[in-house]
Parts: C-alpha cells; sequence; structure tokens
C-alpha cells in the first residue's frame, strides 16, 4: 500500500495534486512520499520484531540524503556497497556501529575508510578478500569485523540480471566450501569472522527461497558452532518484492516473518536484514510530460521528457512499471493499479524517452488512454533503482526530487543544470 492515489479524478502524492508538483519543480521529476517510506520500513521493523533484528536499508536502492535521514531517523542502519555509499550513509547521520559493508570488489581505501569509521561489519565475498582486509586492517593497527557471505545456492525465480543465490553468480563463497573457509581462517591477527551474510537475489516473489537459504544457513551456522566457531549474527540480506504489477503481487512482509520467524526464534545470534526495494520501491513516483506523439509503422510512439538515462529498468531488467495520466478523462480513473487495466476508448503505445537508443523506452505495447501532448503521466513504483540508477547519458541533467509529506513539497534534489554535467572535466 501507498499513498499515490487518485482522488477527484486526479493523481496525488499524499495530500499534493501531481500536477502542482510539476508545475512548480518541472519535469522530470521523482516524488517521494514521506508516509509511505516510514509505513513500508514499520512494517518490516514489526514483523521481524520478535528477533529484534538489526534492520540495514539498502542504499543502492535510493540513497537521496533526506530519505536516509528519515530512516536513520527511525533508528535503521544501512548496508553499503561502496565508499561513495559510506559517506552518504554518514552525511545522513547513520551510525557506523550499524554499517554493513557489502560487496566483491572493495578496494583497500574504502576498507581502510570503513575500518577507520567504526563499521559493524564487512560481508566478505571471497578468500582474497578476507586475507585483504585482514592485511589492510593490520596496516592500521586495528581488528575489522566481518561476516562471510555464503551462497546458499537457491533458485530465487527473478530475472537473470538480479539473481545473485545461485552457484553460477559472482557472489559469495559456495556453501559447500563454507565450513573449510570458516576454518582456514579462524585465527586472523586482524580480522574477526563473526557472522553469515547471504542475499538471494532480487525482487523476490515467493517465501521458499527464502525458507530454503534460511534453513541451510541455520543448519551452517550449527555445525560451525559445533566445531568451536562463534557466530554472533546471521545477515538474511534483503530482496522482498513490491507490487509492480498489481496490489497483490508481492507477499506482505509480515507473511516472509511468518515464514521465517520459526525457523529463528531463540536462537542464540543476532539477525541482521538488508531490505532496499521493500522500503523504497513503491515510495515514489516519477513524473513525465508528453512532448509528442508520432506513429511509426503500425505503431504508435508517446514521446515523453523522461529516458532511460532517468529509469533505466524498463530497458535493463525488462521491468514493469505502471503508467498512466495524472488527469486521465473521467472515465479512466483507475480504481487499482493493475497491469491488466483496460482504459476505455485507450489505444497501444510504446512510452518512448528522447534518447538516442531504441532501448529507451518505459513501456511497450502498452494499452493507455488516449493522450496528448502536454499532458503529465505518472510512471509508478520509481522508487527503488529509480533516480540510484540514473546517468548524465546524452548530456541530460538528472532529474529534481520532490519529498512530500501530507500538504507540503519540499525539494530534496535540485535539478542538475548545464554546468553540473562539464563541472568535474579540467584543462580545457
Ligand atoms: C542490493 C542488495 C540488497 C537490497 O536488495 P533489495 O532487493 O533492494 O531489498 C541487500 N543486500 C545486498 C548484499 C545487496 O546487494
Amino acid at each position: 500500500m501507498d499513498f499515490f492515489s487518485y482522488k477527484n479524478g486526479e493523481l496525488y502524492c499524499e495530500d499534493v495534486p501531481a500536477e502542482k508538483l510539476a508545475a512548480e519543480f518541472g519535469t522530470p521529476l521523482y516524488v517521494y512520499s514521506k508516509a509511505t517510506l516510514l509505513r513500508h520500513y514499520r512494517q518490516i521493523a514489526q514483523a521481524f520484531a520478535p528477533v529484534n533484528p538489526t534492520i540495514c536499508y539498502s542504499i543502492k536502492s535510493c540513497g537521496n540524503l533526506h530519505v536516509c535521514k528519515l530512516l536513520a531517523g527511525e533508528g535503521c542502519g544501512f548496508d553499503v556497497t561502496s565508499g561513495g555509499e559510506l559517506f552518504r550513509a554518514l552525511q545522513a547521520g547513520g551510525d557506523p556501529k550499524k554499517i554493513i559493508y557489502a560487496g566483491v570488489g572493495k578496494t583497500d581505501g574504502e576498507i581502510r575508510d570503513a575500518i577507520n569509521t567504526g563499521i559493524a561489519a564487512f560481508n566478505l565475498e571471497s578468500e582474497e578478500e578476507i586475507e585483504n582486509v585482514d592485511r589492510v586492517a593490520g596496516q592500521l593497527g586495528k581488528t575489522a569485523i566481518g561476516a562471510i557471505r555464503i551462497n546458499p545456492d537457491v533458485d530465487p525465480k527473478t530475472h537473470i540480471k538480479t539473481a545473485t543465490g545461485k552457484k553460477e553468480t559472482k557472489f559469495g563463497v559456495d556453501i559447500e566450501r563454507a565450513e573449510r573457509v570458516f576454518e582456514q581462517y579462524r585465527t586472523l591477527k586482524h580480522l574477526r569472522i563473526g557472522g553469515v551474510h547471504i542475499h538471494i537475489g532480487s525482487p523476490v516473489y515467493e517465501i521458499q527461497p527464502y525458507i530454503d537459504a534460511v534453513k541451510k544457513i541455520v543448519d551452517l551456522i550449527d555445525r560451525l558452532t559445533a566445531r568451536g566457531h562463534k557466530i554472533e549474527w546471521f545477515d538474511m540480506g534483503g530482496g522482498f518484492g513490491v507490487n509492480y504489477e498489481r496490489p497483490d503481487q508481492a507477499f506482505a512482509v509480515t507473511e516472509h516473518a511468518k515464514a521465517l520467524l520459526p525457523l529463528l526464534m531463540g536462537k542464540p545470534y543476532r539477525i541482521a536484514l538488508e531490505p532496499g526495494r521493500y522500503i523504497a520501491g513503491n515510495s515514489a513516483i516519477l513524473l513525465t510530460r508528453v512532448l509528442y506523439r508520432k506513429q511509426g509503422g503500425e505503431k504508435k510512439f508517446v514521446i515523453v521528457d523522461a529516458g532511460m538515462n532517468d529509469l533505466i529498468r524498463p530497458t535493463l531488467y525488462d521491468s514493469y512499471h505502471f503508467v498512466w495520466p495524472a488527469k486521465p478523462d473521467a472515465a479512466n480513473v483507475p480504481a487499482e493499479r493493475r497491469k491488466d487495466l483496460a482504459p476505455v476508448n485507450g489505444e497501444i503505445v510504446d512510452v518512448v524517452g528522447p534518447i538516442c537508443e531504441s532501448g529507451d523506452f518505459l513501456a511497450k505495447a502498452r494499452p493507455l488512454p488516449q493522450t496528448t501532448r502536454g499532458d503529465l503521466l505518472g510512471v509508478f513504483t520509481a522508487g527503488a533503482y529509480g533516480f540510484s540508477m540514473s546517468s548524465n547519458y546524452n548530456n541530460r541533467p538528472r532529474a529534481a526530487e520532490v519529498l512530500v509529506d501530507g500538504a507540503t513539497a519540499r525539494l530534496i534534489r535540485r535539478r542538475e543544470t548545464y554546468e553540473d554535467l562539464v563541472a568535474a572535466e579540467r584543462g580545457l
């Protein structure tokens, strides 16, 4: 559930009409709903409360400082995947003791900064990385703390580019090798390995892959404990799906918790979670205006002012985003956002951006109400991997971001300028 809805026939974010936001801040525009963001965070916290989890929001899903600060204010920690994300987490007021650093390719400089910051733990992905973190910590005269990321070899049944828990992906240490690796690095001088980490993929629309993975890891931790390893926490990663296609597409997190809590209750180790999409996904929409319409062969195109540089998910992951006019005619005010929603007197169109790529589209062969030049469209569920994956391709300044709280809207990232585009270039 989110707070983007049609009231009196037009699209609102909380209590602010989308048209008003577009008129004030321009398009393309990312519009965030504070109530939605906090609602989804609190759902996770409450659902898993019986195991008192440490929740580390995955910054890569949506990293605006204001978004992160709202979550930090709730007591949320951060899952970072680069030095830049660590910087961002700290800028947002993140507590270093609740920051977990993941990723297969951490550089020495990034490792050094993270140790000096005093982060909670590194999630370690390979033997060479383990040895390197130990070495870098030694140079600093400090002791780093880490968890080993295990690849549990389960199929999360998601897009090939976002499945991470199968053996053939680059992530983690194979589960067969796990005990050997824990044994091999039992007594490092400057790295204490006290946790086990998994992240199976994203978005995941089934519960069973989580159950399978958690069972495998709980058993692994039992075997490790029997061998005298002190396992202090189990980080279950993120990946919970959200409703892109229809209101009941994804399990509510309470359902995941119901299935997983019995496996986790009463364990002598802490539980950590790294949700990104579940918190951010439905907390933003992308507003874009129709620039032109055209016919190409048998196809109708609606050309809008947002492109794949603003939202790359359709192109990169073949993902579906519900797209709909902000002020449709009376017959086309949607009661629900559904992939199978049939417009009255509609047409089938490709919604495409201005970029010089055939892959630049937001929607393909999509039944939509009739639109004309100047109409405002909402692209929904754009909060996760939306702005955070945007770029300046085709030298397009990145979109502005606005945070709505009830009846007020605040600019939380200004639209980039042409000067921004060349600001880092030197020596002309
Ligand atoms: C991307 C990522 C997450 C977050 O995934 P979501 O689907 O956004 O919840 C969590 N952990 C790791 C290691 C990741 O790479």
